[in-house]
Order: structure tokens, then C-alpha cells, then sequence
């Protein structure tokens, strides 16, 4: 029989907005930068500001196919213009004869002297002895010119240091002549899965699986989310639940990476070695997050020959794994990359929406629920909160922010934290 147990302790645990400030004042921006093409740079983040030396567009050019003429020369609708030149994109025009047009396309530098372009729908040629075009309707100056440096002037701060290159971005790079960027250097990351329950797929076929075995599902999502990152990861695989395999795993890691990160074995069984090795072998610093799921996280330091690497927890339950690396494991790495966030900014800013479910028991943790926008501009709720079903994850699009003791009842307007937004 066992003893009668104690009531556990139920000492407030660290807020998530506490833990983010907590972790994000300990992570300092990587100092390592390289260079790499424009083509290749997405979701690098950029290591000095981008100064524009010139301007875009480089000079007055027009908006439309049409024609190019000086305002004042059409006073009336059903004026004739004589066709005076043609000039297409990419091939520069002369100075407009007083009295005539331009034929003009989209792109084209306009002509000297000429202030307004008219869509050629707004017109209609005239044949005969001279090449002319009747206008129909009064341009206003400046109609369809797209201005000198009406996207960017010469010397602006075009995108500054710490910017995350958006595929936008780096065709705005390119648009100044950029063909290659300063960016800063990726976190190199260590991987590993704790469990001995963990199999991997492909070692063993779902038929054969022992009793008690699992596949390991973590450490595929966790490589990708770390790539998408734009980590290196270095896969260490699995550690089984011994101390020693756990500190030398520790102890491998810290040498030649900037963040450890781990999944499972840290919480407070006796099969959870994780906590304890980083104890012994540097720091543990936060532990335990009021939020569900998610509630194991652990941050501290391993110590190495020179300086520490950054170590990071995740528990081991697939969603809590998942929900924390999106709320947490992200930003840290966005500030490891010299992106400026700090805790107020650290997760996208949430859309209030209607809940289309109710949330009957209040839970004494923030609690993030996977739902999923429906078609009358609601959300539905997965129906199994549990943290160990991954399917609520790949159903869901993403998460409501439920504070502490709050229940919901059905047209709520509830905060929803889209994981396209998380996952960027
Ligand atoms: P732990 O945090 O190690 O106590 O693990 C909590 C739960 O998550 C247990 O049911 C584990 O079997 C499960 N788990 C731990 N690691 C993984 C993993 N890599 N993939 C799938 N499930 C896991
Ligand atoms: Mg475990």
C-alpha cells in the first residue's frame, strides 16, 4: 500500500508573461554575421541597415498604357493630339513637342513636359494623314504617373538591422540593387528527445511495436519548427531516462551550439532526469509555467569550457511541446537572431473572435485551446484538450488565449492567436 500523500504544494506558479520577460532578458543576440545571396536570404534577419542608394522608381514613369500629354492641351473632351513619339518600358523618350502626345506603356519614363497620362480605354485613334488620338475625357495633371521615388528616396533607411526578411522584403532589397545581404548567423541548436518509450518511425513497423512503445512524434515537429527558425539543427536523437546518458548528452551539446533543447523528462517523476543533470551541470532558472498546456517548461544554462549554452525544456506531451515552442521557443529564437521583440510584442497581436464552444470549468492555469476559424466567423473548439492529442493541433488553426479561472460561454468574444501567425 502506498502512504497517504501530502497534498502537493500549490505555490502560485510563474505567470507565462513573467516567464517571457524572464527568458527574453537572458538571450542576447548572436554576434556572428554572414553574407548571403538576396535569393537565399528568407527569414534571415538582416545584421546592418539596408540605406537605399538611389530612388524608386528612378524616375516619373507611367501607371498605365495610354498616352502621355500635357494636361492643359486638353481642355475640353474630344480634343485630337497628334501621336508625336513612342516609348515603352525600359527605353527612355525626348521632350514632348508642345501641342502632341506620347503613345506610352506601363513603366515607360515620362517624357519631358508631359504631366498626365490617359488610359488608352479613354481614347480612340484617328487615321488618316496624321497618327493622332482623340481624347475623351479631361485629364487631371498627374493622372496615372507613378512619382520619382514615390516607394523609396535616395539615402532612406530602407529596412533596418533586426528586420526578418519577408519574401517581400527581399524583392524590395532587390529592388535597390542588393544582390547579396549582411545577415545574422543561425542558431546552431542541439535536439534531443528524452524517453525510453520512444521509438523511432521506421525502426521498428506499427505491427511489432512493444507493449508501452511510442512513436517519437516530437522531434519530428520540433526540427522543422527549428528550421523554419532558421536554426541548425543538430539532431542528437534520443536519450534514454538515465542520468549519466542525459548529462553526457547535456554535456556534448553545450560545446558547439547556442541552445539546447530538449522535450520530456522534466517534470517531477523520478524517470525525469533532465532537471536535475542541468542543476548539476549549470543552471536552472525558470521552471514551470502557469499555462496548459505547457506547464513543465524549463530555461537555465550549461556551463563549457568558455561561457554557458542556453538550455530550454520542453515538456514532453506532444501539444504542450508544440504550443510551448510557438509561445515561448519562439520569440527566444527570434531575439537569438537580433529580431528587437520583448515580451510585449512577443506573440502576434490576437484577434478577438466569437467562440462558437463554451468552457464550462474555469482552469486556475491560462489555458491556450485549439480551435479553428468556421465558415460563420466563429470558432469551434477541438473536442479532445488533451495534451497528448497532436491531432487537436493539426485540426486546429490555432489557439485561443483563455486567461486564468475564466470560463466561456457560447458568443464570448474569445483572443485568437493564429498558428499561420505563430508559425511565421
Ligand atoms: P514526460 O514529460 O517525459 O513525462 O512525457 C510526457 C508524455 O509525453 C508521456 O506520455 C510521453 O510518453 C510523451 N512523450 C514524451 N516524449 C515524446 C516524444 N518525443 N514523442 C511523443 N510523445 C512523447
Ligand atoms: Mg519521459
Amino acid at each position: 500500500m502506498n502512504a497517504p500523500q501530502k497534498p502537493a504544494s500549490r505555490a502560485p506558479l510563474l505567470s507565462l508573461d513573467a516567464a517571457m520577460a524572464e527568458l527574453l532578458a537572458r538571450v542576447h543576440a548572436l554576434e556572428s554575421v554572414e553574407t548571403v545571396a538576396t535569393f537565399d536570404a528568407d527569414g534571415r534577419v538582416l545584421a546592418e541597415d539596408l540605406v537605399s542608394a538611389l530612388q524608386v522608381p528612378p524616375n516619373d514613369n507611367s501607371s498605365m498604357d495610354g498616352y502621355a500629354l500635357r494636361a492643359s492641351d486638353v481642355t475640353a473632351p474630344g480634343v485630337v493630339l497628334r501621336v508625336s513619339q513612342r516609348i515603352a518600358a525600359g527605353h527612355a523618350g525626348h521632350a514632348l513637342e508642345a501641342g502632341t502626345c506620347a503613345r506610352i506603356f506601363t513603366g515607360a519614363p515620362m517624357p519631358d513636359g508631359a504631366d498626365a497620362v490617359v488610359m488608352q480605354e479613354d481614347t480612340i485613334e484617328v487615321g488618316g494623314d496624321i497618327h493622332g488620338v482623340h481624347i475623351q475625357a479631361v485629364p487631371d495633371a498627374g493622372q496615372w504617373v507613378r512619382r520619382a521615388g514615390e516607394d523609396v528616396t535616395r539615402g532612406a533607411v530602407v529596412l533596418s538591422r533586426g528586420h526578418r526578411l519577408s519574401p517581400a522584403s527581399l524583392g524590395l532589397a532587390a529592388s535597390l540593387g542588393q544582390a547579396r545581404l549582411s545577415v545574422m548567423a543561425r542558431p546552431r541548436v542541439a535536439l534531443f528527445s528524452t524517453g525510453d518509450e520512444l521509438v523511432m518511425p521506421g525502426d521498428v513497423p506499427p505491427e511489432s511495436m512493444k507493449p508501452g512503445a511510442i512513436y517519437n512524434s516530437n522531434r519530428f515537429f520540433l526540427r522543422a519548427l527549428l528550421r523554419r527558425m532558421g536554426c541548425e539543427v543538430s539532431d542528437l536523437g534520443i536519450v534514454p531516462d538515465q542520468r549519466d546518458a542525459t548529462l553526457a548528452a547535456l554535456k556534448t551539446a553545450a560545446d558547439h551550439h547556442d541552445l539546447i533543447l530538449t522535450s520530456g523528462g522534466v517534470s517531477v517523476g523520478e524517470e525525469d532526469h533532465i532537471k536535475p543533470s542541468v542543476q548539476q551541470l549549470g543552471s536552472l532558472d525558470l521552471w514551470q509555467i502557469g499555462m496548459k498546456p505547457g506547464k513543465p517548461f524549463a530555461y537555465g544554462t550549461v556551463r563549457r569550457d568558455a561561457g554557458e549554452c542556453h538550455f530550454i525544456g520542453l515538456p514532453g506531451n506532444p501539444v504542450s511541446s508544440f504550443v510551448t515552442f510557438l509561445l515561448l521557443v519562439r520569440p527566444f529564437l527570434l531575439r537569438l537572431q537580433g529580431v528587437p521583440i520583448d515580451s510585449a510584442r512577443a506573440l502576434p497581436v490576437a484577434t478577438r473572435l466569437p467562440a462558437h464552444f463554451s468552457v464550462e470549468r474555469a482552469d486556475r492555469r491560462r489555458e491556450f485551446l485549439r480551435v479553428r476559424r468556421n465558415a460563420a466567423g466563429g470558432l469551434d473548439l477541438f473536442p479532445n484538450q488533451s495534451s497528448g492529442v497532436l491531432t487537436s493541433a493539426v485540426w486546429g488553426d490555432g489557439l485561443v488565449d483563455n486567461p486564468a479561472g475564466t470560463t466561456i460561454a457560447h458568443g464570448d468574444l474569445v483572443s485568437y492567436l493564429s498558428f499561420a501567425e505563430l508559425l511565421a
